[in-house]
C-alpha cells in the first residue's frame, strides 16, 4: 500500500467515526425515534439546552413555531382530514391558524413579589422539566401546535404521544416546529415523540423517571389513565355541551350560531354544542330557523335508522329467569365520527346537497343521542316545559363533566343561574360554542381544556411549577 492510499484509507475512517458519533442518538429524526427511551433521553437534553437561553430567545423560538405552523395550516389540515378521516380541511385550517396566533407565549408567566423590612420575596413560574403530552385525533395538529407553545414558552421540552390514527400527521407538525426551532437558534429535538405511537409506547412514556408532568387531552380513559400516573397531571377530558334556548332569546340568531357551532370541524372539537334544549314555546320556531341555516330535519323511522347506523347497542345479560326487560348501553360508531351530514344522512338513504351541514331530529330527553357525546353532526333537539326543566336537563346530560355549555337567552337570571348549576368550565351565552375558545369571542385560544383537574382553558402558565426565592434585608427600598 502506498502512503497516499493509507492516508486516504485514515482519513475516510475518521470520517466515518465522526458521522457516526454525530449522529447519536442513532434514530435521530426531527424529534422522531424509534424507541420512548431515545425520546425522552433527546428531549431532556432538549430541556437543559433550553434552561440555558434568556427569555427573549425562548420567544424568538415561539414566534418561529407560530410562524411554521400558520404557513403549513392548510397542508396540515389536508393530512389530518385524510388521514384521520375525520374533520372538515376549511375548519381545521382555522384551527390551525388559531392555535398558531392566539395560544399565549411567554407574556402568560407573572412573577408575584412581597417587599417590606425584611426584604423581597419573588414567586415566580419554571418550568417542570419534560412534559409528556397525550393527543387526540379528533384534534391532531392544533393540539399539538397549541400545547407545543404553551409548554414550551413555559420552558419545558415535550414529548408527543398521538392517537395511532393521526400518527403522520402529527409527525409532521412535531418535525416542522423542530426544524423551525433549530433554524431559530434553539435546541434540536424540543419536541419528541415515537415512529409508532400506540397506548403501550404512551403507557411506557408515563411511567418512564425522565417524564415530570403528564398532560392528557382525550377522552375518560387517557384522563384516568394519567390521574392514576403518580406524577403531577393535567387532564383535559370529554364533554357533551348542552345548549338551552329560552323564550327570551333572538331565535333566529340562536338558530344560525347553534348550526355554525355544532358543524364546526363536523363537531369534532368538544366544546361543540351536543343537544339542543329548548324551552317548548320556541322550539318549533327554532328548529324551522335552524333548516334556513343549513341543517336537515328527520324525523320517525329515519332516527331510528340512523341509531342503527351511528351508534353500537349492547344488551346487558340477565340473570336466569329474571323477567326485565335488558337494559341497553350505546357507544359511538368511529366510522361515523367527524363525517360530514351528507355522508351520514346517505347512509340513510337520503340524499341532500353539499350545504346541509347538520342533522336535525326532535327527540325524547334520554335519546342517546342526547346522551353520548356523538361528535358527529346529528343534533337532537329536546322540547322542555320551562327553564327549570330546561336547565335541571341540561345540567343531568353535561353529566358532570364541567366542561362546556351554551345557552341563548336575554334574561340575566336565567343565565346566571344556568352558568351556576352546570359549573362548566367554558359557559357561552348568546354566540357559537367557539366563540368560548377565542373565535368570535375575547380571550386567547387553547386545544386542552382542563375540567377535571380545574387548570380550565390551559395556557402556559398551566405547565409551571410555583418557586419561592427570598432575598432577606435586602433589595426593599420602601
Ligand atoms: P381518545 O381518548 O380515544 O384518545 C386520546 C389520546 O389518548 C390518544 O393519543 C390515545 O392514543 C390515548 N389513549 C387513549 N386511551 C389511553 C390509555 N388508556 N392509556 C394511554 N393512552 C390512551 O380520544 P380521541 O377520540 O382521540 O378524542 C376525542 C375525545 O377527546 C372526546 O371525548 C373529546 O371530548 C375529548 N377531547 C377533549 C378536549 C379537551 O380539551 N377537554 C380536547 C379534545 C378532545
Amino acid at each position: 500500500m502506498s502512503i497516499d492510499q493509507a492516508l486516504i484509507e485514515k482519513i475516510t475512517l475518521e470520517i466515518l467515526m465522526k458521522m457516526q458519533t454525530e449522529k447519536a442518538p442513532s434514530s435521530c429524526d426531527g424529534g422522531i425515534f424509534d424507541t420512548v427511551d431515545e425520546a425522552v433521553a433527546a428531549a431532556r437534553k432538549a430541556y437543559q439546552e433550553l434552561r440555558t437561553l434568556s427569555l427573549e430567545t425562548r420567544e424568538t423560538l415561539i414566534k418561529a413555531m407560530r410562524d411554521v405552523a400558520y404557513k403549513n395550516a392548510t397542508l396540515l389540515a389536508q393530512m389530518a382530514v385524510d388521514e384521520s378521516g375525520m374533520g372538515r380541511v376549511s375548519d381545521k385550517i382555522i384551527k390551525n391558524q388559531l392555535a398558531a396566533q392566539k395560544t399565549p407565549g411567554t407574556e402568560d408567566l407573572t412573577t408575584q413579589a412581597w417587599s417590606g423590612d425584611s426584604g423581597l420575596t419573588l414567586i415566580e413560574m419554571g418550568p417542570y422539566g419534560v412534559i409528556g403530552a397525550i393527543t387526540p385525533t379528533t384534534n391532531p395538529t392544533e393540539t399539538v401546535i397549541c400545547n407545543g407553545i404553551g409548554m414550551i414558552a413555559a420552558g419545558n421540552a415535550v414529548f408527543f404521544s398521538p392517537h395511532p390514527t393521526a400518527k403522520n400527521t402529527s409527525m409532521k407538525i412535531i418535525r416542522l416546529l423542530n426544524e423551525a426551532i433549530v433554524k431559530a437558534g434553539g435546541p434540536n429535538n424540543l419536541l419528541t415523540s415515537v415512529a409508532d405511537p400506540s397506548i403501550t409506547a404512551a403507557n411506557e412514556m408515563m411511567k418512564h423517571p425522565g417524564i415530570n408532568m403528564l398532560v392528557a387531552t382525550g377522552g375518560p380513559g387517557v384522563v384516568k389513565a394519567v390521574l392514576s400516573s403518580g406524577k403531577k397531571a393535567i387532564g383535559a377530558g370529554a364533554g357533551n355541551p348542552p345548549v338551552i334556548v329560552d323564550e327570551t332569546a333572538d331565535i333566529e340568531k340562536a338558530a344560525r350560531d347553534i348550526v355554525a357551532g355544532c358543524s364546526f370541524d363536523n363537531n369534532l372539537p368538544c366544546i361543540a354544542e351536543k343537544e339542543v334544549i329548548a324551552v317548548g314555546c320556541i322550539a318549533d320556531q327554532l328548529i324551522t330557523y335552524m333548516q334556513k341555516y343549513g341543517a336537515y330535519l328527520i324525523s320517525g323511522s329515519n332516527i331510528d335508522r340512523l341509531l342503527e347506523v351511528v351508534m353500537t347497542v349492547k344488551e346487558e345479560k340477565m340473570a336466569e329467569g329474571c323477567t326485565d326487560k335488558p337494559k341497553k348501553s350505546y357507544g359511538i360508531s368511529k366510522d361515523y365520527v367527524g363525517k360530514d351530514a351528507k355522508y351520514i344522512l346517505s347512509k340513510i338513504g337520503i340524499d341532500v346537497p353539499d350545504s346541509v351541514r347538520v342533522v336535525l331530529c326532535e327527540t325524547p330527553a334520554d335519546h342517546p343521542f342526547v346522551i353520548e357525546e356523538l361528535m358527529m353532526p346529528i343534533l337532537p333537539v329536546v322540547q322542555v316545559k320551562d327553564i327549570d326543566a330546561a336547565i335541571t336537563l341540561a345540567v343531568k346530560v353535561e353529566h358532570g363533566n364541567r366542561h362546556t355549555a351554551v345557552m341563548h337567552s336575554k334574561n340575566v337570571d336565567h343565565l346566571t343561574r344556568f352558568a351556576r348549576a352546570v359549573e362548566t368550565t367554558i359557559f357561552v351565552k348568546n354566540a357559537p360554542s367557539y366563540a368560548g375558545i377565542g373565535v368570535g369571542g375575547e380571550g386567547f385560544t387553547t386545544f386542552t381544556i382542563a375540567g377535571p383537574t380545574g387548570e380550565g382553558l390551559t395556557s402556559p402558565r398551566s405547565f409551571t411549577r410555583q418557586r419561592r426565592c427570598v432575598l432577606v434585608d435586602a433589595f426593599s427600598i420602601v
